[in-house]
């Protein structure tokens, strides 16, 4: 088969749809690649490592979705790159069309065949091509929440693990999911003194389990919650019920009894944020103060670490392209429900339940 690889437009998405790595896998199976210049760049993986990767450098995007007959990206494809897709052609990256009308509209006109990485499952019920970016933005979380903390940026000027007789600061993380887990690992490993917040008795005993008398595992009810934020350094927001917005856990008011310079890093900001007080941010202004209190809250954390984040997404996203590659795309969703269930437009149809749903289309 022959895949295709554009460079990412979204504004401030430097992460590409294969690694040079992946690219020689799937040459290593008989596939051609075409990539388009500086493809990489973004992640410091430049033409000629592409090249020896064994793939052919083009000069645009229109060349490469001319030509190919996968075209494997991260981000949703901008208006422009819609408008070159064409039918039977496979479209591989992340689409969340549920709440956008006119991707799905142009998705559909097209006839092509669209696979979102964010509706493939796993055996356990999970969603395996998110999660890679689950545990970056839960690791990050950590980091930024650490810069906050410090006096020049608005926060307290408390040092995450403290230092021999002096105390930690106290991190409280809300969530136990993937993001929380991972926040509270890099927490408990700069040494400060973390508390996480679930509901789910299962991820409370995973938790405990995993932790043990290195983090306080606690039930989150409001009363607990509250206690926990008013005395905490710094909050992370990692809740998630899925198909909703996020909760409102913690209130204006609560946010206005915390210390001041404490800081909130509401990870949960892509669904709403789960603070009653925050609005998305970017990585050029990732800040602002509500009182005394800094609010980090960045809608796409991973794209501050763009060779990370790609290098963790192609690790979970190459597998499939491969069998799609090898198989063709009838045949390998065929024989995977798992990556059947990232079909989410074909032919001109809505083919995804819950999108179909959403934006009034038969399927
Ligand atoms: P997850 O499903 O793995 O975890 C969510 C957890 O929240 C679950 O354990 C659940 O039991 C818990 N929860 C639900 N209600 C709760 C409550 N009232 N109190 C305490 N815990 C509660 O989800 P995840 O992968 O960890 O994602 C968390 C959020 O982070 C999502 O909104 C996701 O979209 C977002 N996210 C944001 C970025 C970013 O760049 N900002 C990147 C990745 C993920």
């Amino acid at each position: 088969m022959l895949i295709g690889v554009p460079k990412e437009i979204k504004n401030h998405e430097y992460r590409v749809g294969l690694t040079p790595e992946s690219v020689a896998e799937l040459v290593g199976r008989g596939h051609e690649v075409i990539v388009e210049t500086s493809a990489g760049a973004g992640i410091g993986a430049e033409d000629e490592a592409y090249a020896q990767a064994g793939a052919e450098i083009v000069g645009d995007a229109a060349t490469v979705f001319a030509r190919a007959e996968m075209v494997v990206k991260v981000k949703e494809p901008q208006a422009g790159e819609r408008a070159m897709l064409r039918e039977g052609q496979i479209l591989y990256t992340y689409l969340h069309l549920a709440p956008d009308p006119e991707q799905t509209r142009d998705l559909v006109e097209s006839g092509a065949v669209c696979i979102a990485y964010e509706t493939v499952t796993d055996a356990s019920g999970g969603l395996p091509l998110l999660k890679p970016m689950s545990q970056v933005a839960g690791r990050m979380s950590i980091q930024a929440g650490a810069t906050a903390l410090e006096k020049a940026h608005g926060g307290r000027g408390v040092l995450l693990g403290g230092v021999p007789g002096v105390a930690p600061a106290k991190v409280v993380v809300i969530g136990g999911g993937v993001v929380g887990f991972n926040a509270a690992q890099m927490a408990v490993g700069m040494q400060a003194d973390v508390t996480i917040l679930d509901r789910s008795p299962a991820v409370l005993e995973r938790l405990q389990t995993h932790f043990e008398s290195r983090a306080r595992v606690i039930y989150s009810t409001g009363a607990a919650l509250e206690a926990e934020v008013r005395a905490a350094d710094l909050v992370i927001g990692a809740v998630l019920i899925p198909g909703a917005a996020a909760p409102k856990l913690v209130s204006k008011a609560l946010i206005g009894e915390m210390q001041p310079g404490a800081v909130v890093v509401d990870v949960a900001i892509d669904q709403g944020g789960c603070f009653e007080t925050s609005r998305a941010t970017t990585h050029a202004d990732p800040t602002y103060m509500v009182g005394d209190v800094v609010h980090y809250c960045v809608a796409n954390m991973p794209g501050a670490v763009a060779r990370t984040s790609t290098y963790a997404l192609n690790n979970v996203t190459l597998p499939h392209a491969l069998a799609i590659a090898d198989k063709g795309w009838k045949a390998a969703l065929a024989a995977n429900e798992h990556l059947a269930n990232g079909l989410n437009v074909a032919f001109g149809k809505v083919t995804y339940g819950a999108v179909a749903k959403d934006l009034g289309y038969e399927h």
